[in-house]
């Protein structure tokens, strides 16, 4: 599929195609050598209830973790290594290498994506690190761990945006990518979500969402080009979480986490296992 923005990017995307299918996804949670993260009981999706013949106990409602506070890294975001038709020979080789490094970070901390990356990266499938969650009380499919910064995401909202915004569609972890020329989306390794596709359009994606009227006016700022409240955005910012508003797609609707998961809860120590200078 071909986007339609006014910069002739040669990496052409259409990162946020639709609302992913979940069929056939397992979201049986991972065996882990140790125990698993305390993540926020209320944004994962309920567990089968059990019958018991014993009195209940009480239970203690399980903490909420509290999440870091990091910004989303900038060799992650996606301006690093798209590059234009009207780059150097040197400048798209530089440009590739960025690019190269952005995926296997990502491979080598969310999972193997099938048919991208190198093969001598090791990693279980993104697939099988995938679970199902909330957001908003409705069901979402990510990374394990990015739930637990999606979950410190949303209980930031309640509190510094109040009610001002309620979404009513979300896609999450798919297993197709809508970019074309080797760009891998974020929503394969399960670390993007969409929200409200309907309502916030990117405007540098395919026709039938660039044509929205949203797209069309002139704007001082993408923040005019959709729903989402200011607050919504500069919270999930505080989390890890980068806006593709800002990026040239302006893909609205769409969150990727580009923080360090390692650093996501406080016991947990800062990654090592890509270190990239910013330039
Ligand atoms: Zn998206």
């Amino acid at each position: 599929m071909a986007r339609a923005s006014p910069l002739a990017v040669v990496l052409l995307a259409t990162s946020c195609g639709g609302l992913a299918s979940l069929e056939g996804v397992s979201d049986t949670p991972v065996p882990r050598p140790a125990a698993p993260p305390p993540v926020a009981a209320r944004h994962m999706a309920a567990a089968p209830k059990t019958s018991s013949v014993t009195a209940p106990l009480p239970v203690e409602p399980p903490a909420i973790p509290a999440c870091n506070e990091q910004p989303p890294q900038w060799f992650l975001m996606r301006r690093t290594y798209v590059y234009d038709s009207g780059s150097s020979v040197t400048e798209r080789s530089r440009k590739k290498e960025l690019h190269r490094a952005a995926l296997e970070y990502r491979t080598r901390h969310y999972g193997r994506v099938p048919g991208a990356g190198d093969p001598s990266w090791p990693a279980r499938p993104a697939s099988l690190q995938v679970r199902k969650g909330r957001f908003f009380g409705l069901e979402v499919m990510m990374n394990e761990r990015v739930l637990v910064a999606l979950g410190c995401v949303e209980e930031r909202i309640h509190r510094d945006c109040g009610e001002i915004y309620a979404p009513v569609a979300l896609s999450g972890w798919r297993d197709y990518d809508t970019f074309t020329n080797g760009e891998v989306s974020n929503h394969r390794f399960g670390i993007a979500i969409d929200v409200d596709y309907g309502l916030n359009p990117c405007c540098g994606c395919i026709a039938a969402i660039s044509d929205r009227p949203l797209c069309k006016k002139p704007v001082a700022s993408p923040f005019e080009r959709t729903v989402i409240p200011r607050c919504w955005v500069d919270t999930f910012a505080r989390y890890g979480f980068y806006w593709l508003g800002y990026d040239q797609l302006e893909d609205t609707m769409h969150f990727e986490f580009l923080g360090d998961p390692e650093r996501i809860e406080h016991d947990e120590s800062p990654s090592s296992l890509v270190s990239i200078p910013s330039p």
